[in-house]
């Protein structure tokens, strides 16, 4: 399966990007996480992308591009992967579109989760996630057993920087200028898979296997 992932800021894309991850074992791959990582690091790349996550905006395509196709060439991307996150633009998607075909590289399909724009500032404002593992929680839809600690390995969960009412905000209407002209072009690519994320977080991904068809 090779595969992407698309919604607004908020819609559900790490959630269901985990749920796909284990069931086709496939690599997940955002560029929010590995923005957050190479901050995490204090590397350049970080330092770079820190100055526009914080604001809501996007890091520019040329320092984007380059870690994706850098990241694709790695060998657990050769059965398959999911790219969530990326592309956000024309230019980067027309840049992946090139790069897979000179790869020979077939997307079979690009999912993209709508959910209407009014209830997403408020899933992004409640999200909280894992230090250590990167599992994704909400503090009143997908609430942790134990208040503020990961059901999965134990670490505590933070707040994203980025997930202010302010910054959300910001990151929604980027996403319509910058990236909403995206459906159309997997539309016209005959590539492009709706599925309504304003529904359980289990009917999500029982709706995302029936669209693949698997
Ligand atoms: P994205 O990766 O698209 O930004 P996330 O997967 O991180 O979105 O989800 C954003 C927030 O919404 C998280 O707090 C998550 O727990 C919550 N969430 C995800 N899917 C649903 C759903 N179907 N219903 C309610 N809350 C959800
Ligand atoms: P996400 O984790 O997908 O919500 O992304 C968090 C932030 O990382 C975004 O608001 C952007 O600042 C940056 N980012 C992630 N992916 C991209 C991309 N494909 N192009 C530009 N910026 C990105």
């Amino acid at each position: 399966m090779k595969l992407l992932i698309m919604g607004r800021p908020g819609a559900g894309k790490g959630t269901q990007a985990a749920n796909i991850k284990e069931y086709y074992h496939i690599p997940h791959i955002s560029t929010g996480d590995m923005f957050r990582a190479a901050l995490k690091n204090q590397t350049k790349l970080g330092l770079v992308a820190k100055e526009y996550m914080d604001k809501g905006l996007l890091v520019p395509d040329e320092v984007t591009i380059g870690i994706v196709q850098e990241r694709l060439l790695e060998d657990d991307c050769k059965e398959g992967f999911l790219l969530d996150g990326f592309p956000r633009t024309i230019v980067q998607a027309e840049a992946l579109e090139k790069f897979l075909k000179a790869n020979g590289i077939v997307l079979d399909a690009v999912l993209d989760i709508n959910v209407p724009v009014d209830i997403l500032v408020n899933r992004m404002v409640g999200r909280r996630v894992c230090k250590g593992c990167g599992a994704t929680y909400h503090v009143e839809f997908n609430a942790p057993k134990v208040e503020g600690v990961c059901d999965v390995c134990g670490t505590k969960l933070i707040q994203r920087a980025d997930d202010t009412y302010e910054t959300a905000q910001n990151r929604l209407e980027v996403y319509d200028k910058q990236t909403a002209p995206l459906l159309e072009f997997y539309a016209e690519r005959n590539l492009l898979k709706t599925v309504d994320g304003n529904q359980s977080l289990e009917k999500v991904f029982e709706d995302i296997k029936a669209v693949l068809g698997a």
